[in-house]
């Protein structure tokens, strides 16, 4: 039986980005008392953890001491003149917020418990389901991530001489991680994840594959617009266990964005809640010490549901499809998985397959090589 810890504390869903940004913390509180609703936290395999603040010195592993007293003065309404440097605009993707430090810090060090646990062997998987920001950089935020709990995570475990496997679902390219290790080969990165054609960051084309001794550990498997669970998970099992089984990771961490969700607002991948499970089930099938992180996902009514699915996966548990009462009254959500999935075009199905497959054959071809596959 595969022992889990869940990092939370509601201290991490109480802050608030803008009142109508799309990003809301508390979409990790309604995850938590989902899980909770289905006693998640009373099976004996199962741990709550709470998380801790990251010091400024931890972040400064990944993070440039000037970004990082940067965001210390703008969280007290400091500085603010100087925002545009480092990409914060009140009405930008990522806008300053009173506290914004400390929420960002009580992020990374969630992640630093959760790497903790998984190294300690008091825990085979760890969830901190409120980090996983892949595309903030050294010295500026992005995409609604301030401090990149997973680059500096992996810096850390990287120091202590580990090699490490990254894998990336969240529907946008994890440009983040990938910039910070794009010269490394201890850090085996794989995304999977919508097109930069149509979504941002943009980037994430199956020619990103390194550059000097990381040549070949950056793997890009990018997908078309209304891919769905069939393709998504042919596309998976095409590239990533063989991969992982090549590179023979000391570690597993994985951002779990679930914003590939077909009712998801910002993006176009068309995944149901039960596909997304599947890939989850994929990665726990991997069988490496692991450390999961959360990520993407905004609408409301899938997220608690895919993020219970994923530690139900870790913990080796189906839960039942029926949502326990209390939390259906009080949040109107009835049952775990998709009764229904995406309506799509049998053509735009079939063409989203063969990108799938172009993108797979040319990773193949740039990628495997390497490895010796
Ligand atoms: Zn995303």
């Amino acid at each position: 039986m595969r022992q889990a810890a869940f990092i939370y504390d509601k201290q991490v869903s109480q802050h608030v980005v803008r009142t109508d940004h799309v990003m809301r913390p508390t979409r990790l509180q309604f995850t938590y008392e989902l899980l909770e609703a289905y006693g998640a936290f009373k099976l004996p395999n199962s741990r709550l953890v709470a998380p801790r603040h990251a010091t400024a010195e931890e972040l400064r592993i990944f993070h440039t001491p000037r970004y990082v007293e940067a965001v210390q003065r703008f969280s007290r309404g400091e500085g603010l003149e100087e925002q545009g440097e480092y990409n914060f605009a009140d009405d930008g993707d990522n806008p300053v917020y009173p506290g914004m430090y400390e929420a960002a810090c009580l992020a990374v060090g969630g992640t630093l418990v959760a790497v903790d646990e998984v190294r300690s062997g008091r825990a085979r998987v760890a969830f901190n389901v409120a980090g996983g920001y892949h595309h903030a950089a050294s010295e500026y935020a992005s995409g609604f991530c301030i401090f990149n709990d997973i680059a500096v995570a992996v810096h850390h475990l990287v120091k202590q001489g580990l090699r490490v496997a990254y894998i990336d679902i969240d529907a946008h390219h994890g440009d983040g991680l990938q910039d910070a290790f794009y010269g490394s080969d201890r850090v085996l990165k794989i995304s999977l994840h919508e097109t930069g054609r149509y979504l941002f960051p943009g980037t994430g084309q199956v020619e990103e594959i390194g550059t000097g001794p990381g040549l070949g550990y950056s793997v890009n498997l990018p997908l078309a617009p209304h891919t769905t669970d069939d393709t998504y998970l042919w596309a998976f099992d095409q590239v990533v266990p063989e991969l992982i089984e090549c590179f023979k990771p000391d570690l597993l961490v994985t951002q779990l964005g679930t914003d590939t969700h077909y009712k998801d607002p910002l993006t176009h991948l068309c995944l149901t809640a039960q596909g997304y499970a599947e890939v989850v089930k994929r990665l726990a099938a991997l069988d490496r010490p692991w450390v999961a992180v959360g990520g993407g996902g905004y609408e409301m009514s899938v997220v608690p549901r895919t993020w219970t699915l994923a530690y139900g996966a870790m913990l080796g548990v189906d839960w039942p499809d029926e949502i326990p009462h209390e939390y259906w009254e009080k949040y109107g959500i009835s049952l775990l998985r998709d009764a229904e999935g995406p309506n799509i075009d049998p053509a735009v199905s079939a063409a989203a397959r063969r990108t799938a497959e172009d993108s797979v054959a040319h990773l193949k071809r740039l990628v495997f090589p390497f490895h010796r596959v």
